[in-house]
């Protein structure tokens, strides 16, 4: 199983996840590898960060593929520098992200400009990598809608439209230039977005592809009213009941390429305090999802493809599966069961 899509954090924000910790965790879940993003503090963009990277996690000694992406800005010299470094150490730099919307630190392109000119850099330097793509269009947030202490109110601040416009943006980019890359949207939560990426598949002119979150997949907004419910503050953020149950379907019904988990752990004093951090202790519960996938008829031939074999084929990997399907579920401090929220 591999899982391409972590937020490992260490250096300046150890406190909320280490590189090693985190590998340990997947190691222990049964993962083969995982594929850590690069909105790190300092963030990995360039060479001197992306090497230091690498021999942190080469020191855990934990047996398990790490992989990581190079995040890009709107500057030449950056993106050139990432291309580079991508055909050089392909495949430990599994690919480049995109923040076309704004969450956790400073690595953003939210500009439509900007991200068409990324896009065409790319092209010009024959990049045929992956772009893995964070969508939501800020403009379209109605961030005054935000209030701390109802929790539910992110998910209003930040409403389906916005991701819904970012995808269809990135999408039709990418089809403008005929991106040679591969466009993979993160996190989708909403069936807009599904729509959006099945009207690109038919035109058959680009390479796109998307995964969801288990937390897309099981929880919803109406959680968050629950005592602690602020834990459930995520990006793009937790839906309504009846788009998530689409959502959870749409998995089976084999409309959605991966299963991502977005592990991004903050410590409890900064989910419940300003500035309210964003992000789930996903890793911890690998196994749990893969039963409720299980339980709702899902072959171990398709639960492969969704969790392995299909993230091989967009990243152009040959990452063995193992199967190791260990069952730990590990806690630390400033971890907490987000299924916890389904049951009480
Ligand atoms: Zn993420």
């Amino acid at each position: 199983m591999i899982d391409p899509h972590v937020h490992l954090r260490d250096w300046q924000q150890a406190n909320k996840e280490t590189v090693c910790h985190g590998l340990k965790i997947a190691d222990e879940v049964g993962l083969d590898a995982v594929f850590e993003m690069p909105n790190t503090d300092p963030l990995i963009i360039d060479k001197n960060t992306v090497m230091k990277r690498i021999k942190l996690a080469d020191s855990c000694n934990i047996n398990i593929f790490h992989g990581l992406y190079i995040g890009l800005t709107i500057h030449k010299e950056q993106i050139t520098e990432a291309v580079k470094l991508h055909k050089k150490l392909f495949p430990r730099v599994v690919g480049l992200k995109l923040y076309a919307g704004p969450s956790t630190g400073s690595l953003v392109v939210k500009d439509h400009g900007h991200q068409k000119f990324v896009f065409r850099t790319l092209k010009k330097l024959n990049y045929n990598g992956v772009v893995a793509v964070h969508c939501e269009n800020e403009t379209l947030f109605e961030s005054d809608k935000w209030i701390p202490h109802i929790p539910i109110t992110h998910s209003e601040a930040r409403p389906p439209a916005a991701e819904i416009s970012s995808v269809k943006n990135i999408l039709k980019i990418a089809q403008d230039i005929k991106f040679d890359g591969s466009v993979h949207i993160c996190h989708i939560s909403v069936p807009g977005s599904v729509t959006e990426i099945e009207k690109v598949r038919e035109q058959d002119q680009i390479k796109v592809s998307c995964g969801i979150t288990f937390h897309h997949a099981l929880l919803y907004k109406q959680l968050m009213k629950k005592t602690n419910g602020i834990f459930l503050k995520v990006n793009p953020p937790l839906r309504d009941l009846e788009i998530q149950k689409k959502m959870f379907q749409m998995i089976l019904d084999k409309k959605i390429d991966v299963i991502e988990t977005d592990h991004a752990p903050h410590q409890l004093v900064d989910k419940l305090r300003e500035p309210y951090s964003s992000g789930i202790s996903a890793l911890p519960f690998y196994p749990k999802f893969i039963q409720i996938l299980k339980e709702n008829g899902m072959s171990d031939n398709e639960i492969d493809d969704l969790t392995h074999n299909n993230i091989n084929k967009i990243f152009n990997m040959n990452i063995q599966n193992t199967h190791k399907n260990r069952s730990v579920i590990s806690k630390n401090e400033y971890e907490y069961d987000p299924f916890d929220f389904l049951n009480n």
